[in-house]
């Protein structure tokens, strides 16, 4: 047998990259940080995804690396056909956005499918042994220091996503030669009631209706124009970051009210919100323009990072000059160069990279 595997992290993409190495027959080791297996992925809606078109890709995420987008975009379809084989459990064969195909699994099932055909995990693992590696730690979104360096919010962020994503797979490439890839500024996350709330409310407590709301700051700046809002609803969220205390008011008329938001109203989301985050008219720290009949206040909360590793087609990890390491491969949220520049699906660049890179990495160390 060749030496053994070392893939770090038991979310996504280290439980996918396992699974796989497996399947091809070599020996692999999971290391996982937490207390539990599945990482974000756990607590997420589970809909893995890509653009219907090419050129949407394309145009919504304009500064990834075209060959590692495509390699997403042309594998993903395969790549669900094999989550299916393994039994994963499928509850939308449609993601429910003309945009985008794709499908929606159960997390805890698929979690559990993966983990049974990992061959050996260990949880709470805080060092891994030398050999050759895949990174799959999920970026750096639970690393306040990093996210304040690299990001630079005007305030900290909430985190909308498993805590152990401190950035330990970039640290350790970066001290190997690693190059890092642009947008390491940018995130994906949501606008998130400015209240308490726990990791069980990061998709019931999503604050998705920004595009109806006039979104204004604590100062009274109205800075974002409903029309520009994207339809992940990212780009308001990164803007979010950078204003005072990196919180927005969605000021909501009735009209917005009425709107609705796949099967819930506007209403129906504000409702839901803690009362904390509903803020009367008449405690605004501005003046509410005419026909404002609810406010939100929200904060920015950050998921995953969008920026991260420099790798290639074959997830392994290169250099700034575009050399590979030896025995490194990246996949998932610590690489980066796909989203950059808009939003696509990070559950759906884990599988595809966590695929490529057991590939590889069992094509590369022979039998
Ligand atoms: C509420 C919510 C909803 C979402 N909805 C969607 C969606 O519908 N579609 C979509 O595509 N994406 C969605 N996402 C994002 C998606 O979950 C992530 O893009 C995906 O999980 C990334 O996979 P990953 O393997 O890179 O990271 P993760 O799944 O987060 O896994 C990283 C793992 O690495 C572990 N780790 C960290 N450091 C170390 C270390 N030093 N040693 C060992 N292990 C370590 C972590 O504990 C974690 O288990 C959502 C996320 C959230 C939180």
């Amino acid at each position: 047998m060749a030496d053994r595997v070392i893939v770090a992290g038991a979310g996504m993409a280290g439980l996918v990259t396992a699974a796989r190495l497996r399947e091809l027959g070599r020996d692999a080791v999971l290391l996982e940080k937490g207390t539990r297996a599945g990482g974000s992925m756990l607590l997420s809606s589970c809909v893995l995804w890509r653009h219907r078109e090419w050129d949407d890709f394309r145009r919504e995420c304009p500064s990834g690396d075209e060959r590692l987008k495509r390699v997403v975009w042309e594998r993903l379809d395969e790549a669900l056909a094999w989550l299916r084989s393994l039994d994963a459990p499928v509850v939308w064969e449609e993601t429910g956005n003309p945009r985008t195909v794709g499908k929606r699994f159960e997390p805890r099932g698929l979690v559990e499918t993966l983990v049974q055909r990992v061959p050996e995990l260990h949880l709470g693992a805080r060092e891994w042994p030398s050999g050759p590696t895949i990174l799959c730690t999920g970026g750096f979104a639970a690393s306040p220091e990093l996210v304040a360096e690299r990001i630079a919010p005007a305030a900290p962020l909430r985190l909308r996503g498993n805590p152990w994503s401190t950035g330990d797979g970039l640290g350790f490439a970066l001290d190997r030669g690693a190059g890092l890839t642009g947008g390491l500024d940018e995130f994906y996350g949501r606008n998130m009631p400015d209240a308490a709330w726990d990791e069980t409310e990061f998709v019931s407590l999503s604050q998705l209706y920004a595009r109806f709301a006039r979104i204004v700051d604590e100062e009274g700046v109205e800075f974002f124009d409903r029309a520009d809002v994207s339809w992940s609803e990212t780009n308001v969220v990164q803007a979010t970051a950078r204003r005072p205390g990196a919180r927005a008011y969605y000021l909501l008329d009735a009209e917005a009210l009425e709107q609705r938001v796949r099967d819930r109203s506007v209403a129906e989301l504000v409702t839901a919100a803690p009362p904390e985050a509903r803020v009367p008219l008449r405690d605004l720290p501005f003046d509410a323009p005419p026909g404002v009949v609810v406010a939100v206040r929200t904060i920015a909360s950050i998921t995953h990072t969008i920026g991260g590793l420099r790798i290639d087609e074959r997830a392994r990890v290169l250099r700034d000059d575009g050399t590979p390491i030896d025995g490194l491969w990246a996949a998932g949220v610590d690489a980066g160069g796909i989203a950059t520049g808009g939003y696509a699906s990070g559950l759906a660049q884990a599988l595809v990279q966590g695929l490529a890179a057991a590939e590889d990495a069992a094509a590369s160390l022979g039998v």
